[in-house]
């Protein structure tokens, strides 16, 4: 998915979490499209990428694109790393949108044909019926329809 669908999603992923009140909109929607652009820091040419270009590299080389950072396990290994490093003081209204986000992520990815593997180290990949290909005319149309769908769902309440 491109850089735009991934903040799109993410930025439904925080209106969602702002949504069930665990953390306020003007909060939860930066942090999780800043989530939402973590998984790809397995790319060095990402937009995270491309800004910490050694640790991409080094992820890439060891990991490959939608290896690690794309599954479960990363989601849990982030859990788990926030946790420790802030001594078990994370607030729930920062770390729910970031994971939502992160987890925005994997599910645009999941609509692409090359999918996600989300039980690595298990390879096979996880993707939707219905995919579309990146930078595609569907994914811009995808991407438009979660914008008009969440506004839908979700403008009222706000
Ligand atoms: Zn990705």
């Amino acid at each position: 998915m491109m850089l735009v669908s991934h903040l799109v999603f993410g930025a439904v992923a925080g209106a969602v979490v702002a949504h069930f009140h665990i953390s306020p909109l003007w909060l939860s929607m930066p942090l999780a499209m800043g989530g939402a652009l973590l998984p790809d820091i397995d790319h060095p040419k990402s937009a995270l990428g491309s800004r910490v270009r050694p640790v991409s590299t080094l992820i890439a080389k060891v990991f490959g694109h939608r290896g690690l950072t794309h599954s479960l396990l990363a989601v849990l290994g982030l859990s788990w790393l926030l946790l420790h490093l802030s001594g078990h003081k994370i607030a729930s209204s920062t770390l729910a949108p970031l994971l939502a986000g992160y987890l925005s992520h994997l599910l645009a990815d999941g609509l692409t044909p090359m999918g996600v593997p989300l039980f690595w180290p298990v390879r096979v990949p996880v993707r939707f019926p219905l995919t579309v290909r990146t930078g595609s005319a569907a994914e811009k149309l995808l991407t438009l329809a979660v914008v008009v769908g969440s506004c839908w769902w979700l403008g009222p309440h706000y």
